[in-house]
Order: structure tokens, then C-alpha cells, then sequence
């Protein structure tokens, strides 16, 4: 491809308000550009990267038996109604109305399109199990799209979703897609890890999402050193998203109480769980705080404290004035962690396991209500990292440590949630109906496409793994009104074509500078830079990832692309 005909609109400025790696070499190398916020245009080298990504998720999906479809965008409200998530899915969900009136949805996911297209098709054991998957455009009104293509709302994603007559067959597939996930993910060359990670709200038995390393992740993810145990705190990610602005930390100040910061002490020292919380309900009564750290959603009386899965009882120092705190945790987060750093406030730490003393009745408490992050400010990260960073593994292999990553997939396994609700029915052997059991399986596939140039670029511009690169070679004709360099670049661009390289041809009338920083910033595995000594058939090749540079004779580079 010649670039005097294709469309590589690259800048020299870094755009004002891109501020993270990747989102400012998108633009500034001419991959894509923002129309609005969270919403793109993919340009020429941003659609080949794109294909390249489809190319290796398809191949895989097809390798175990996934079958490719294509559903729509649009989907009428009603089947949301259905499942219920038209009124539980929240202002994430787009929605309008056509010109009768009715009500309808842009596809944020495809669960329920999915679910009624087998219910209507699928009647019996014999048709299980059957995958589908598709790559298309989802659309997501999220609170806050930032980092190019990493957040966007309007995004392509592959989502793939499988039907069974048995959670056995469901396990098979699982694997399976376990095994899809980490063949794509290596194949793409992304840096990540395959994480166990919380069930959230969509009622699954098991999930896992898959987390490209990277420091602007939004995720934070405990991993050991030493095994392949690693796990997704997704709450972390929730109150990531908070607003720290200085505004809301003047706030914060207001309302910090002696007794408010002592808690605030406290919630910081419980660590890894204050983090996985978002609501902190605090009873006081005379001598001591009862600290319930649960979810958001959790009103007061919504506690189900017969949950508790554990409590201690913490002896604190006078000058915090909390003489005895009891904490302990609500729901399916798992035990509290006292951590021993406690002492640095406390003069002593008692730790004992008081089972259900939640229980206890709540009369005689004053209530107050305390939202880590509202109330006071908590790095949660930083909280997590002090908390857990050093201790045992789990698994008991090797010792935990922290990384934030970007979630590039995500595998769930669903049960009947959704066919139990929409009456998605097959027959069994014995002529029962039964609802499906379902799974789905989604990849962020323009998420990826920063992710990996997140992971892959240098002060200079992006530096794309072979497998994605746009183009593999960038040949560039330095000068190219010199007749003889013109003459072997364009016998060159010939030759590389019929030998089926992708090439990209810098046959512009630019200056040697500007094509060489545009090159950089593009960032294609070779570059062959036809220069002066064209005249004597000879070529300098560079390569992006080490920087190493040689000269080659014209006739030995076929030999040596090999
Ligand atoms: P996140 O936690 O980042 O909001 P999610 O858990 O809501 O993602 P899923 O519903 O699991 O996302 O969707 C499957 C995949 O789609 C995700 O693993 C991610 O790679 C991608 N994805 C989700 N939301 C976006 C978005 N707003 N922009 C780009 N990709 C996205
Ligand atoms: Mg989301
Ligand atoms: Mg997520
Ligand atoms: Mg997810």
C-alpha cells in the first residue's frame, strides 16, 4: 500500500486530552480518531490491526466448535423485560424509542437475543451442546469513557454463548474456552493472566476474567509469584472509578469527625476488604463500633447477618477512642483479614473469631452510615498492596503480590439465570423440559487493540508484535525525486507484493525526517529505508522492537525475509 494513497493522518503534538500511552499514540500515529467522547472512528491501520485481532479470536473459536453469527444492535425492550434487566441493567443501557412508540435497546450484551433465538430453535437434548459467538459493535452509556479505546461506548466485542443439558457438558465447554482465551491472548503476545474473579451480580458459578498487565489498568489483581493462583478484586476497580478531585477531598474534610477519622483508621487498616467494599455501616454503642463492611446495595435492614462469615474483636489504643471495634463482613465477600500492621495504631491487636456476633440486636446503637471514599479518603490500592503484599498464596504456593491489569475477557459460567426467566426450554431423554444451561464468554476486542499498545511502544511511538502489525514492512524511499532510490524502491514494493508482504510504501515527497519519525510512531516490525546507497543495490533494515539496524544487498532480501 502506498501511503500517497491510503489515509495516515498522524500529528506531532500529543492530544491534550489523552492521557494515557496508548490513547495518544492511536491518535497521534493516525490509528483512530475520537468523534465524540468514547466514541471512534477506526482509520486505516486501526481497521487492519482490528481484522488481525478478529483473525486469531475467530480461529480459535472455531477450533472448538464455536459457530459464528451476527445478531442485531437493536433489540426490542420487551425481551429485556423479560429477563428483568430492562429495569436492572441501569442508565448504561441505551435506549429509544421507534416511531410507533415502542421501546428498544442498544445491544450492551446479547444474552437475552441469544436466549429467545434457541428457545424459538433448539427443542431437544440431542441439538446440545451449541456455541455461538459473533464479533459486533455493543454500546454501553458508561460513567465515565476515558482512556481511548480502553472505555469506550460504543466498543466490538466477540461474545460467544453456549447451551447445554448438563452443568458436565457446561464444564467441558468452560474449559475449552479457557483454554480459546489463553491461546488468543498468547497469540496476541499481550503480557496477562487469567484471574478467578467475583461472581458480581449476574449469579454465575464460576467466572474468570482475563487481565493484560499494565499500570493504567483498572483492575487490581492479586497473583502469587509462585503458581498460577490469581485473583480479581472487583470491587477495587468500582472504587477506582471514584472522582477524586479536590472538590470532593474538601468535602471529605467536612465531615471528618474524630470519630469518622478513627474509622476511616480503621477501614484503612482492615484493608483488602474496605477496598472490596463500597458502603461501611458503622454502629456505635457506649464503648464500642460495630463495623459492617458490605456492598453498596445493602440497605440497613437489608443485612443478612446470619451471612457473617466471621468476626473479630480488635483491642484499640485510647487515643483513637474507639475502646473495642467488631468487625466483620456481610455476603459472599469472604472473612475479614486483620492485618498485624494494626499495632502501628493500636497498642495491642486481640484476635479472636466471635461467630455471629452481629446477630446481636441492634437497639441501643446509634446508627451512622460510612462511606469509605465519601467520608473519608482512602487509597485503596495503596491499602490492599500494605495489607496483603508478602503473605502466603492460597494455594500455598509462593507469596502474594499486586498488579493492575485491563480486562480483556471475561468467561462465566450462567447456569439457568437467563433461561429459568425467559422459559428457554429443551426436551430431555425422557421427554422433561428442562431450561438451558447456559454460559458466556466475551473478549474486548477494540480493548485489546490498547491494550497491546499499551504494552508495546517506546518514547519514540507504538512497536506493534509481529501478528498485529498492521503492515510487516514499512519501506520508505528517502528522497523520492532521486531517480535511482525512486527506481529501487518501487521495484522493491513490487517484489514484496508478489512474495505476499504486507507492505506499507512511504513514497510521499516528505522530508527524511518527517518520515522517519512517522515510521517510528507507526511502528512497524522492519523498516527497509531505500537511501544514497541505492546506488550500490543497498538497503538499511531496521527493526522496531531491538533498534538493531544492518544493510542488506537488494538481492538478498527475500532470502533473508524467509
Ligand atoms: P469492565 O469491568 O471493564 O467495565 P465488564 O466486566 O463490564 O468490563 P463484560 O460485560 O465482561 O465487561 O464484557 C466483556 C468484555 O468486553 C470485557 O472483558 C472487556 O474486555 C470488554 N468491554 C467491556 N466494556 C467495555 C468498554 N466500555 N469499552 C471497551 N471494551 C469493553
Ligand atoms: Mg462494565
Ligand atoms: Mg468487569
Ligand atoms: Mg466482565
Amino acid at each position: 500500500m502506498k501511503q500517497t494513497k491510503t489515509f495516515i493522518p498522524t500529528m506531532r503534538e500529543v492530544p491534550s486530552d489523552a492521557d494515557i500511552k496508548s490513547h495518544q499514540l492511536l491518535l497521534r500515529a493516525g490509528y483512530i480518531r475520537q468523534n465524540t467522547s468514547g466514541i471512534y472512528s477506526f482509520l486505516p491501520l486501526g481497521k487492519k490491526v482490528l481484522q488481525k485481532i478478529e483473525t486469531v479470536i475467530r480461529e480459535e473459536m472455531e477450533a472448538i466448535d464455536a459457530v459464528e453469527v451476527f445478531m442485531p444492535a437493536l433489540q426490542q425492550a420487551e425481551l429485556w423485560q423479560e429477563t428483568g434487566r430492562w429495569y436492572s441493567y441501569g442508565p448504561e443501557l441505551f435506549r429509544m424509542k421507534d416511531r410507533h412508540n415502542r421501546e428498544f435497546a442498544l445491544g450492551a450484551t446479547h444474552e437475552e437475543v441469544i436466549t429467545s433465538l434457541v428457545r424459538d430453535e433448539v427443542k431437544s437434548y440431542k441439538k446440545l451442546p451449541l456455541t455461538m459467538f459473533q464479533i459486533q459493535t455493543k454500546f454501553r452509556d458508561e460513567q465515565r469513557p476515558r482512556f481511548g479505546l480502553l472505555r469506550g461506548r460504543e466498543f466490538i466485542m466477540k461474545d460467544a454463548y453456549s447451551f447445554h443439558a448438563s452443568e458436565e457438558s457446561l464444564d467441558v465447554t468452560y474449559q475449552d474456552m479457557m483454554q480459546a482465551y489463553t491461546n488468543i491472548f498468547t497469540r496476541l503476545g499481550l503480557n496477562f493472566r487469567a484471574v478467578i474473579a467475583d461472581g458480581g451480580s449476574i449469579g454465575g458459578t464460576g467466572t474468570h476474567e482475563f487481565m493484560a498487565l499494565s499500570d493504567i489498568g483498572e483492575d487490581t489483581i492479586a497473583y502469587s509469584d509462585n503458581s498460577s493462583y490469581a485473583a480479581n478484586l472487583e470491587m477495587a476497580e468500582v472504587n477506582m472509578d471514584y472522582d477524586k478531585s479536590d472538590e470532593r477531598l474538601k468535602e471529605m474534610e467536612k465531615v471528618s469527625t474524630p470519630e469518622v477519622r478513627a474509622i476511616s483508621d480503621l477501614v484503612t487498616f482492615l484493608g483488602v476488604e474496605a477496598n472490596r467494599c463500597i458502603k461501611t455501616l458503622v454502629f456505635k454503642a457506649d464503648d464500642a463500633f460495630v463495623v459492617v463492611l458490605g456492598r453498596g446495595d445493602h440497605d440497613i435492614n437489608d443485612i443478612k447477618l446470619k451471612n457473617v462469615l466471621g468476626a473479630e474483636v480488635v483491642e484499640l489504643a485510647d487515643e483513637v477512642e474507639v475502646k473495642k471495634l467488631l468487625s466483620c463482613e456481610v455476603g459472599s465477600l469472604g472473612p475479614i483479614k486483620l492485618p498485624l500492621e494494626l499495632k502501628v495504631i493500636a497498642d495491642k491487636a486481640i484476635a479472636s473469631i466471635v461467630n455471629g456476633v452481629c446477630g446481636a440486636n441492634e437497639e441501643g446503637f446509634h446508627l451512622m452510615n460510612v462511606n469509605p471514599e465519601r467520608d473519608f479518603a482512602v487509597d485503596r490500592y495503596e491499602d490492599l498492596r500494605f495489607t496483603l503484599e508478602g503473605d502466603t498464596s492460597p494455594d500455598g504456593n509462593g507469596t502474594i503480590k499486586f498488579a493492575k491489569g485491563i480486562e480483556v475477557g471475561h468467561i462465566f459460567k450462567l447456569g439457568t439465570t437467563y433461561s429459568a426467566k425467559m422459559d428457554a426450554t429443551y426436551l430431555d431423554e425422557n421427554g422433561r423440559a428442562k431450561p438451558f444451561i447456559m454460559g458466556c464468554y466475551g473478549i474486548g476486542v477494540s480493548r485489546i487493540l490498547a491494550a497491546v499498545a499499551e504494552q508495546f511502544n517506546d518514547e519514540s511511538g507504538l512497536k506493534w508484535p509481529k501478528k498485529l502489525a498492521p503492515y510487516q514492512v514499512h519501506l520508505v524511499a528517502v528522497n523520492v525525486k532521486d531517480e535511482i532510490q525512486k527506481e529501487l524502491a518501487d521495484e522493491l514494493h513490487k517484489l514484496l507484493k508478489s512474495y505476499r508482504y504486507e507492505v506499507l510504501y512511504d513514497d510521499r515527497p516528505e522530508r527524511a525526517g518527517v518520515k522517519f519519525a512517522d515510521s517510528d510512531l507507526i511502528g512497524l516490525p522492519m523498516r527497509i529505508t531505500v537511501g544514497k546507497k541505492a546506488t550500490e543495490g543497498i538497503v538499511e533494515v531496521k527493526f522496531r522492537q531491538t533498534g538493531e539496524t544492518v544493510d542488506w544487498q537488494r538481492e538478498e532480501i527475500t532470502e533473508k525475509l524467509q
